[in-house]
């Protein structure tokens, strides 16, 4: 219950960190440059300009040889004021580990890693906030990151939703079983299921909770590119009646997704579920693949994305954070005004 009360509390934010990486990248962001990303694109919807999924350039080294690396962007955000930290592991696929010649133990301890690491970087920034005299956070929930197949596949699916004619139910469930008993097993307080583009998809992580009887409970966020429809092309309602059935999952959303659709799609989710509500969207930027840089982000116009973060709080939405080329500084901004502070 008291999870529950957390979950459906407006003030929470949800940040994504930096992949475990499998040598395919990961969801993940930094700040100073500790954290770089790499170049995979995506297409954006308006005028085929291309955004860069942001990765960590930790993906190409041993993951797990930097392992103080990772925990000090959980800390950079607990310190910003998240209270929802989200594991390195959106990328991180025990197929994909074992393509880099690791044991199937090793492959597995490295998603435990990712989890481990967020849980010790809460635990000890909680301790710390408990030893101040006057406590501004809330004690973070630690997630645990599953991105879409096609973010394993690294084709450009995880934004088309194209799997191909040969990917089944079935198969998508073969395929993320371990990874999701691995992931459960390691003690987060939830598992999050990211930026998932299709019907199919959303259908077998429900089927599969409920096959493996995962007591974990999950959020399910899809990703968009126009608002209205997941990246496939199909609708909202119907892949939210899919989530709604399933009583493991306990959030939905979507992530990666322009910030100015934001507010339109938490109007139409809170037409068809009853589930709390998470959006985290990119920064709005578009990445020039031209000229090689970031363009800045216009769909906001002349509001902030933290200004935007109080719309959304006030549709509905009970967890609000950041997605890609969002950082440290996002969150911080978000935290303030959703919380309503001053200083700090
Ligand atoms: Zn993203």
């Amino acid at each position: 219950m008291a999870l529950k009360l957390r979950i459906g509390s407006a003030s929470c934010v949800a940040v994504r960190e930096p992949a475990a990486g499998d040598g395919r990248g990961g969801g993940a962001r930094g700040e100073g440059g500790r954290v770089r990303g790499d170049r995979r694109r995506l297409r954006h919807a308006a005028g085929g300009a291309r955004r860069r999924h942001q990765r960590p350039a930790l993906e190409r080294r041993m993951p797990h040889a930097r392992p103080h690396l990772v925990k000090e962007v959980h800390m950079q955000y607990l310190e910003a004021g998240a209270d929802v930290i989200i594991s390195s592991s959106y990328q991180a696929t025990i197929p994909g580990f074992l393509a880099k010649g690791m044991s199937l133990d090793e492959a597995e301890d490295l998603l435990r890693t990712s989890v481990k690491l967020a849980l010790e970087a809460r635990d000890e920034f909680w301790k710390s906030t408990l030893r101040k005299s006057k406590p501004i956070y809330n004690r973070a929930l630690v997630v645990a990151s599953i991105g879409s197949y096609g973010a394993y596949l690294a084709d450009g699916s995880e934004y088309s939703g194209s799997y191909g004619a040969d990917i089944t139910i079935e198969k998508l469930k073969d395929f993320l079983r371990r990874r999701l008993q691995v992931l459960a097993g390691a003690g987060p307080d939830l598992i999050a299921f990211e930026a998932i583009p299709n019907k199919m998809e959303a259908q077998a992580l429900v089927d599969l909770l409920d096959e493996e009887n995962i007591q974990v409970p999950s959020w399910i966020c899809f990703s968009s590119v126009d608002g209205k429809h997941l990246c496939s092309g199909e609708s909202f309602a119907d892949c939210l009646q899919i989530l709604n059935a399933s009583e493991k999952v306990a959030v939905v959303g979507v992530n990666c997704t322009p910030p100015q659709f934001i507010e339109g799609i938490i109007g139409e989710f809170r037409k068809q579920t009853k589930k709390a509500i998470a959006v985290y969207p990119n920064s709005g930027e578009v990445w020039d693949g031209r000229a090689k840089r970031w363009l800045p982000a216009e769909c906001l116009g002349h509001k902030s994305f933290d200004a935007l973060a109080k719309r959304w709080q006030e549709a509905g939405a009970s967890l609000i954070g950041g997605c890609c080329r969002t950082t440290p500084s996002t969150i911080r901004a978000v935290s303030k005004i959703l919380k309503g502070r001053t200083g700090h």
